[in-house]
């Protein structure tokens, strides 16, 4: 393990202005990892000027598109020998178990694949201009781009926002999450072992209300890309506002899980452990609220008990943990206070609901996985997002509740519908206010894949051709064809063009 993390700028690794670091600790031990320099707002100006140097002199978005594509695809390969060393650093980091990070990590170069590819296929449009004049219309990137991007899938998040920004041109300046800063940094020097030229990726690791506020405020940017919390989401968006940039943020979740009578009961029981608890619940899409037909409901819940409470927790570079530590002691926190405010409201904990017991925990943020019932819209669970290993389980008794109780929260991220009645998932999920809608699935993503919420969730998303698109405007050129002049003025008296 490195023993400290510089600041990525214009190609060369310094330190922070002012010399100031912060500490990144395992979750699973508590034990120090490293020190990382946290960016002052000198230092995020400093990287805004050389990504912007970068766009203004050419030396990225003047490429070809199809060399860009290239370097991005030199990239994926030098992406796919590192995943292992990238995979370990991300637990020791973040405290997801190994096995989950190499499935996530496996598939990160396919971003930077299909992005090339979006980059060499896209085109421009000719509206009809009417004889006389050609309108080209093309799409150019923006400029500078501030990223943003949270702990929980620290490359991932970052892969997603870099490759659709790099393909079309722009240069960028990531501030990754204090939690898990190393993996982005060392992502910007691969991109640039690859023939990205330096100065067009630049990160700067450090605090949010430091290193973040910084960038998300500075008036060099020309777009603000952020995954985190609902209301680091609105503090972000709204910078953008008052600097008149896009912003695509992707926000908090309570993604339900609706289960029909019609669906086989171990399929379903697999489907909600899943959605519920890869990641140890933290992720924006966890299967948070688990809601059955009424009549299949006791052989759900008593099934899905009886597999969480067999989950085995444990460090997770071992390859047979399933459930780790949270990431951090105030996330821990968090958990813990939701769930005893949710016991304290009337919920049942049907398991779970504690700190596991043994020296095997007593240095980490471990947090048993835990499945509430009786929780109503009255309850803060019904409504909060927890972010870790929590669920609530709630009957229904007809599609139409259904339905209604899965749109009844502020997020709209992702939901699952199980079923095996076509008819009724499409009508289900044409009725669901939500962005992602997997039918007998949860978590599947793709890069040609939409990925972005409705309400509380965010603005905009991320994945397939939009979100390309939304790294560009549109620049619009109208080529006068006539060879006589056009002198509007010549004569006073004369309407020639009324
Ligand atoms: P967070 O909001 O605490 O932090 C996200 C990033 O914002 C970090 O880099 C942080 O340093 C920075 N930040 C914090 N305050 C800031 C401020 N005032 N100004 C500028 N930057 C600031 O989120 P987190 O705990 O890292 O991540 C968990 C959250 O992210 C959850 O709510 C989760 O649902 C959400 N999330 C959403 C998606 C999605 O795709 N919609 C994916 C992953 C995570």
């Amino acid at each position: 393990m490195a023993d400290s993390l510089l600041l990525h700028i214009d190609g060369k690794d310094v330190p922070a202005a002012d010399g100031g670091t912060f500490e990144v600790r395992n979750p699973a031990d508590g034990g120090l990892l490293y020190e990382a320099a946290a960016a002052t707002a000198a230092d995020v100006d400093a990287a805004v000027a050389a990504a912007r140097a970068a766009f203004d002199d050419q030396r990225w978005r003047g490429i070809r598109a199809r060399d860009r594509a290239r370097i991005l695809n030199r990239a994926a390969a030098l992406l796919a020998e590192r995943i292992d060393d990238y995979a370990r650093l991300e637990t020791l980091q973040i405290g997801r178990p190994l096995r989950e990070m190499r499935a996530q990590l496996k598939r990160l170069p396919e971003w930077l694949e299909y992005f090339a590819a979006v980059a060499q296929t896209s085109e421009g449009s000719v509206p009809d201009f009417g004889p006389g004049h050609l309108n080209v219309v093309r799409r150019v990137p923006l400029g500078v781009a501030g990223l943003i991007t949270p702990w929980n899938h620290p490359l991932l998040i970052t892969m997603k926002k870099v490759s659709a920004a790099l393909a079309a041109g722009n240069s960028l300046v990531i501030k990754p999450s204090e939690l898990g800063p190393a993996v982005p940094r060392h992502l910007a020097v691969l991109l640039e072992e690859a023939g990205v030229p330096a100065g067009v990726v630049n990160v700067v690791p450090g605090l949010g209300a430091t290193a973040g506020r910084a960038l998300s405020e500075h008036r060099g940017l020309a777009k603000l890309d952020v995954t985190g919390g609902t209301e680091t989401g609105r503090v972000i968006a709204a910078n953008a506002g008052r600097a008149l940039i896009p912003v695509t943020a992707e926000l908090g979740g309570k993604a339900p899980v609706i289960v029909f009578d019609d669906v086989d009961a171990d399929r379903a029981v697999a489907g909600a452990l899943f959605a519920a608890f890869i990641a140890t619940g933290q992720t924006c899409v966890q299967g948070a609220r688990l809601l059955v037909a009424r009549d299949r409901y006791e052989a759900v819940v008593s099934a899905l008990v009886a597999r969480t409470r067999a989950l085995r927790l444990g460090d997770p570079l071992d390859l047979g943990t399933q459930i780790g530590p949270l990431v951090s002691e105030n996330q821990r926190n968090r958990v813990a206070d939701a769930v005893s405010r949710a016991a304290a409201q009337g919920a049942t904990v049907l398991c779970g609901g504690r700190a596991p017991d043994g020296p095997a925990y007593a240095q980490g943020w471990f947090y048993e996985p835990t499945v509430v019932a009786d929780v109503t819209p009255d309850h803060d669970l019904w409504h909060e997002e927890v972010f870790g290993p929590v669920t609530t389980v709630t009957s229904f008794d007809s599609e139409a509740e259904a339905v209604s109780q899965a749109n009844d929260s502020p997020y709209g991220l992702a939901a699952s519908v199980w079923t095996r009645d076509v008819g009724r998932a499409i009508r289900v999920s044409e009725r669901l206010d939500i962005g992602i809608v997997w039918v007998n699935d949860h978590h599947r993503i793709d890069p040609a894949s939409p990925w972005g919420g409705a309400k509380d969730s965010g603005i905009g998303s991320e994945n397939g051709l939009d979100s390309y698109r939304a790294y560009t405007r549109q620049q619009s050129v109208v080529i006068n064809s006539a060879d006589e002049t056009f002198d509007w003025f010549a004569s006073a008296d004369e309407l020639r063009y009324s």
